[in-house]
């Protein structure tokens, strides 16, 4: 996702600057998928700063900045006081779902979008994989069904007669013996 929304920051500037109104160029939709996220964990932060009083109650924080920094800066005062937010929060004890200002139900909120977007995400799909340990097929593809070991996706092999399944450090290992072997004649 942060490959394509720089991507698309490349495209924009090629020539549909001013064009926002319709999804114009590639990854636009990560834009602004990333802005809404990012402006609601900037909610968030001046919400948590202005209730703890390490912010004056009506500061005005500067406009969003979405970039790599502004993002890192705002997790990290974010996860500073994430243990008080999530105990302490006025709104802390509010039940879970949308609407609320339970800072743990906006960020399950965020957490949830973020997987329905990825999942909708065609350029997931074109990732180029090595040609399947079965069946020598072009055919292995991240799965998006099957369940994550350690936060991994399995990779699986969707040519029907072969079906193969990897875990990702079995994959990992699998391309390190190919590349192995590609270069050894050359050694
Ligand atoms: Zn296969």
């Amino acid at each position: 996702m942060h490959l394509e929304a720089l991507y698309a920051t490349a495209a924009k500037l090629t020539g549909t600057i001013g064009r926002i109104h319709a999804a114009s160029w590639p990854g636009q939709a990560a834009m602004l998928f990333v802005d809404e996220i990012v402006s609601g964990m900037e909610e968030l932060q001046a919400d948590i700063l202005k209730l703890r009083g390490i912010w004056a109650a009506d500061y005005e924080p500067a406009p969003v900045v979405r970039n790599r920094e502004n993002i890192k800066g705002i997790t990290g005062v974010l996860l500073a006081h994430w243990e008080w937010a999530m105990q302490k929060h006025p709104a802390a004890d509010e039940p879970y779902g949308q609407g609320n200002a339970n800072p743990g139900s906006q960020v399950s909120g965020w957490y949830r979008a973020a997987l329905r977007f990825t999942k909708q995400d065609e350029q997931r799909e074109v990732k180029r994989l090595a040609p399947c340990p079965g069946c020598r097929g072009p055919y292995l593809v991240e799965s998006r069904e099957l369940r994550l070991v350690n936060d991994q996706p399995y990779i699986e092999c969707r040519d029907p007669d072969c079906q193969r399944i990897l875990t990702s450090a079995e994959y990992d290992r699998y391309v390190k013996e190919l590349n192995a072997a590609i270069l050894r004649p050359a050694a």
